[in-house]
């Protein structure tokens, strides 16, 4: 006997942002499992139970879910944003690649959510109207010199480029060392734009420059998003300034 494993996106906060279809997967599971902070924005249906975690213990969080739904039940597995960015559905996907065969034959759904580069930006204009790329800045998966080269590569190349997890408690330093990288590629004046806890009530949105980027506060809920050579702020009276990327870029920057 098998179950159904549905990885669902729960969108940035505000519930106006869930879908339809994650709304739908939620109501249907006997069993939600989740990070603590995820699963405290999700009501309970009767006969459900949750089962939140902590933010570090992806892996283990997956096998308990595939297990579950192995056993027959009908189990949800919830991230912020959306599961295939930086979150659940690549290790619920790294679980069934790596485990018992069984496991293989599960029947799996992936329902997705706004992602937070998409909330940040849509708050602000359009800094991804032109190519651009997402990168997080933890170095817990994968090695701090990595993250720099592809920086490097990303400013480069011209890209916009979205931050995901600039910042945590165990990863102070990270970020300023990532500002100091992007100045070696980009002027003083690209603009930078940091969203926190966009779509919930402490939301902040602070537009600004490299030049001044050390100073602006990011924490562990905060996205930033660097603009390119090309990406332009256009000043309204008594309105939040518009950020955005044009379609169309010219010539070759330098
Ligand atoms: N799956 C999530 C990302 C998980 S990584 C998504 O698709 O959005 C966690 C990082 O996402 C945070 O460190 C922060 O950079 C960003 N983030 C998540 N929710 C956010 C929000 N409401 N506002 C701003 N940034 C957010």
């Amino acid at each position: 006997m098998t179950g159904t494993l549905s990885v669902i996106g729960l969108g940035p906060g505000d519930p106006r942002y869930l879908t339809e279809a994650a709304s739908d997967a939620l109501q249907g599971a006997d069993a939600v499992y989740g990070y603590r902070a995820y699963l405290d924005r999700v009501p309970i249906f009767q006969h459900q139970v949750h089962y939140p975690s902590d933010n570090r213990e992806e892996s283990l969080r997956a096998a308990a879910a595939i297990r579950h739904a192995v056993r027959g039940a009908n189990v949800a597995i919830v991230s912020g944003g959306d599961p295939g960015v930086f979150a659940m559905a690549a290790a619920v996907c790294e679980a069934i690649d790596t485990g018992p065969e069984e496991w293989r034959t599960l029947d799996i759904e992936f329902v997705p959510g706004i992602t937070a580069m998409l909330a940040v930006a849509a708050r602000i204009g359009a800094p991804l109207g032109h190519d651009f790329c997402a990168l997080s800045l933890s170095d817990n998966l994968k090695p701090w010199d990595l993250i720099e080269r592809r920086l490097d590569a990303a400013a480069g190349a011209g890209f916009v480029i979205a931050l995901y997890n600039p910042v945590s408690r165990a990863r102070p330093w990270q970020f300023g060392r990532a500002v100091e990288r992007l100045r070696r590629h980009l002027p003083p004046t690209t603009p930078l734009v940091f969203g926190r806890a966009v779509g919930r009530p402490d939301e902040k949105i602070n537009i600004t420059t490299l030049d001044a980027a050390d100073t602006a506060p990011a924490d562990m809920a905060t996205l930033v998003i660097v603009g390119s050579r090309e990406t332009r702020v256009v000043a309204r009276p008594g309105r939040q300034a518009l950020v955005y990327t044009p379609r169309a870029v010219a010539e070759v920057s330098a």
